[in-house]
Formats: structure tokens, sequence, C-alpha cells
């Protein structure tokens, strides 16, 4: 059985050993901080970005989805700040030649302070910590590490270097004619899928005829160079977002961003994991032109962590963008402002954005699903690794059986599979004895498995086996649909 500190590692290797993630191109020893999602993970992965996608999209009448290109013009992100701005301070240990995130080195201290006994102190640190980092002083923050004797955890020694920004964002060079300057044909990979998202804003708007307020929906790739890549599937440099805008108008912001808060959380429950698993973490240090902003954590082996963030992020980026195209990016209000009696006429809008990791949201997904279950009875030892997911999530929904590969029982079983096959994703297996078969299952989370023997020969019966209860109970083939498709809907 894993203890909590090893539920984690139990977990990962669970991950590998059933086809959900295997690190990247692992015949060459891997790619630090990128993975691949395995045939049972890319299903799990699709489930949950389905999900999503289905509650912006088809849940909200005022809310529709666009797919940008990873490539995008680089005045893009000079007008988004990224360029200039999307750094961490790291610095390197010289003994070790290991670089690390300053707030990341710092807090993993001040944790190591608060096991001590000594929260009061490590509270202090980390308020230290964030005044200097938004002010940008870096000299302050080696002091910081310096004044309380931090040292690398690999070398040992506080033998470090100055602190340095480094700039998160893979650059590639785009077409095939060599430049004198080198920057020109820099492009750079997406380090956020929301800038697709604020350059076709008025795209969207006039051909969708969106009225305010609206929202744009977005899942793919980003990329960015983590520093320190660790936690498995937590933090990664290349990843998938699934993130939203939403366009109010000026002054509405504030009741939008508790909307959103309310609606994003409720999906997060809907999942069924109990509520205190979830809280929200409200920014102290906001961006300068953000006027609010939380993440919601969630209670991952490691604690609670981020897993979304939602974004009062007033009109900066649309006006960035006018500012560096020289186009307009306003809309026009027709509706009547009761103080004017005039309509509100044209402004940039204000824009609340949720943004979700989806390899955050799937690693939540299945720390929240891992039980190893003890079933030993008088005397006899017995346990199951089981992922409990929600029926909707789970990657495979039906498993088939035939008892035996024989006496026409395969052949019921493959019309049972052809009934159903295209209604959700249903499994075949005849190799091994049934218990077995049950055991694989649910290690991969598979809700519901029929096995059909004789009997269903005589009464068109078979027996339905419960993923979580282990229950079985006879039932008639037809009502296999039923029983699967209430689950998952
Ligand atoms: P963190 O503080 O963890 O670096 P962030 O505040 O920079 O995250 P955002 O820029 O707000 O993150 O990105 C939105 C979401 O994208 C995060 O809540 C997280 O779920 C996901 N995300 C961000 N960076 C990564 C990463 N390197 N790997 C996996 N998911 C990520």
């Amino acid at each position: 059985m894993a203890t909590d500190s090893n539920r984690f590692q139990a977990i990962i290797s669970h991950c590998k050993e059933y086809g959900f993630i295997f690190p990247s191109s692992e015949i060459y020893d891997g790619l630090q901080a990128v993975y691949d999602y395995g045939q049972w993970g890319a299903e799990l992965k699709k489930n949950i970005r389905d999900q999503w996608w289905k509650s912006m999209t088809q849940m909200h009448d005022n809310i529709v989805g666009i797919d940008a290109a990873i490539f995008m013009h680089p005045t893009t992100w000079k007008a988004s700040g990224h360029v200039d701005g999307f750094n961490d301070p790291m610095i390197d240990n010289k003994d070790s030649k290991k670089r690390y995130r300053v707030d990341h080195l710092i807090e993993t201290h001040a944790d190591a302070m608060r096991a001590q006994g000594k929260a009061a102190e490590a509270d202090a640190l980390i308020s230290e910590m964030e005044k200097l980092d938004a002010a940008g002083d870096l000299v302050g923050l080696k002091k910081l590490i310096d004044d309380y004797n931090i040292k690398c955890p690999i070398s040992g020694t506080a033998n470090w270097t100055d602190v340095r920004q480094f700039n998160l964002m893979f650059s590639t060079e785009f077409g095939s004619t060599v430049s004198e300057n080198a920057d020109e044909n820099k492009v750079y990979l997406r380090p956020e899928t929301a800038q697709g998202i604020f350059v076709n804003f008025l795209n969207v708007q006039k051909t969708g005829r969106m009225k305010i307020p609206f929202g744009i929906a977005q899942v793919g790739k980003a990329f960015r160079n983590e520093i320190v890549a660790r936690q498995f599937i937590f933090r990664m440099r290349e990843f998938e977002q699934m993130e939203m805008q939403f366009f109010v108008r000026p002054g509405t912001q504030q009741e939008w961003y508790e909307y959103w808060k309310e609606e994003r959380l409720k999906w997060h429950l809907s999942f069924g994991n109990p509520a205190s698993d979830y809280r929200f973490h409200d920014h102290t240090k906001l961006a300068f032109y953000a006027d609010a902003a939380c993440d919601i954590e969630y209670n991952f082996p490691m604690g609670f962590k981020e897993l979304e963030g939602i974004h009062s992020r007033t009109n900066y980026d649309l006006t960035q963008h006018e500012k560096y195209s020289k186009k307009k990016l306003q809309y026009f209000d027709n509706e009547i402002n009761p103080e004017t009696g005039k309509p509100y006429g044209n402004y940039v809008p204000y824009v609340i954005e949720t943004s979700i990791g989806l390899d955050r949201m799937f690693l939540s997904v299945i720390c929240a699903a891992y039980d190893e279950e003890d079933l030993s009875t008088d005397g006899k030892q017995d346990s199951r690794v089981v992922l409990r997911f929600p029926a909707k999530l789970a990657p495979i929904k039906l498993a088939v059986f035939p008892l035996l590969k024989k006496d026409g029982l395969p052949e019921i079983a493959r019309d049972i599979m052809a009934k159903y096959r295209g209604e959700f994703k249903c499994f075949y297996e005849e190799k091994d004895a049934i218990g077995k078969r049950y055991r694989r299952m649910d290690a991969i989370g598979v809700p519901f498995c029929v096995t059909i023997d004789h009997q269903t020969k005589e009464d068109n019966t078979v027996t339905i086996r419960y993923r979580d209860s282990m229950q079985q109970e006879r039932i008639a083939i037809d009502q296999i649909g039923e029983i699967v498709g209430k689950a998952i809907k």
C-alpha cells in the first residue's frame, strides 16, 4: 500500500505501467519535462478537453470556440509584454551547476522552516520575497538568499551566482532566407493561448455578430522554457491550455469576475470530488494591468497547488494590440446607458480570463481517482489498484468479456461490441480468467464490465460488474446501453 509520501510516486508509475503517460522519446532516455500520452491517457485527456469545451461553448449561448495557430506574428509578444516581461528571476549554484527559479528555491526553504515549527519566520521570508520580486529587485533577492543561508539541495553549498532574469519563451526561425539580423526571422512558440483570442477578437465579434458580454474559448498547446521543471506533468515545457476570454462592458468586470469564479468552481465540483479538495487563493501580488486575480487550487498529493487561474485583465491586452497594430479593436455598444440616456458607444472591452492547464487537470483527475483498496478477508491477503474515474471521463466505458473462447460466446460478445461501440468506447477481451480481466479493467478505470456465459445463449442476459462496488448482477443485454448511457451523461 502506498503511504501518503509515496502515493505520488505510485501514481506516476501506474500512469506508465498502464499506458497513460510515458516520458517523451523514452528510448533516448527522455526529454526533461516533456511527456507523451499513451493509449488510455490520450482518451482521458480528450474526455476532459471535451467536457471543458462543452461546458464553455455548448452550455453558454454567448461563448464560441476558436483554434488559432501556435505561431503568431512576433509583434504579438512585444505587445503582450512577453518579450520584455515574461521572465523569472533565476540563480545558478556554481558547484552543482543547477539552475533554480528564485521563488521556488525560497519557497522550498520556507516549507522546510515550517516543518521545523518556524511558521512565522517562513511567512516573513515569503512576504519579503514577494515584495522584492514585485519591485524587480534582483540584488535584494540575492541578499535574501544569502541572509537565510539557503543552500543548493544537490551540492549542499551556498556558492551562488547573481540573480538574473530568464525569459521563458522558446524561439525558432521562420522561413528559409538567411537574414543579417538574426532577430528578423525569429518567431516564438506561444507561451499562452490567450493572445490568439485577443488578436481575433474583432474577427469573431463581427463574423459571429457577438454582443457584449461574450466569450471566446480555445484549447491548444503552449510552451514555456520552465527553469525548474518538476513534479511530473504538473510543470511541463510543452503543455496544453484551456482558456476563455470573456469580454465585458467596462465597470462590470467585478461582477463577471465573481460570476466566473463561481462557475469554474462548480465545474470542478461536477466531477464529484469533495469540496474540501479545492480552495481559492487570491493573488496579493497583481500584474500591473490586472484588477483582480485568483487561483483555484487543488489538493494534489504534494499539497494545495494552482490548477486554474481566473484573472480580471482590464482592457490591457486589447489596448496594447491597438497600439502595436495601429488597428482599432473596439466594440460599439448600442445599449442605452441609464445614467446618460445615450448608447454606451465605442469602447475597448474589459476581459475576464479563465485559464486552466489540461495536463494539470489530468493530474488532478488521476490523483483523485487512484485508489489502492485492501480486499483481504479471513487472513487471505488481497488488494487491487482501481482508478475511480467519473464515468464520463473514463477512457473506456464498457469492457465486454466472453467467459470462454468457444461455444459461440465470443460471437455474442462481438455483437454487443458492434451494438454499442458507436455510442461509447468499448473494449473486448477474451484472455485469462474473468477475475484477472476485472482487475486489469479496474487499473485503467473501466466503470462497467459485462460477461457473456452459457446462460446468455438461453435468455439474452449478461453479468454486469460495477467497478467501484465490485457488485455483479444479471441484466438483459438490452439494458446495457441504458445503464452506461445514464452514467456517462
Ligand atoms: P505557475 O505559477 O504554476 O507557473 P502560472 O500562474 O504561470 O502558473 P498561468 O500563466 O496563469 O500559470 O497559466 C494558466 C494555467 O496553465 C495554470 O493554472 C496551469 O494550470 C497551466 N500551466 C501553466 N504553466 C504550466 C506548465 N509549465 N505546465 C503545465 N501546466 C501549466
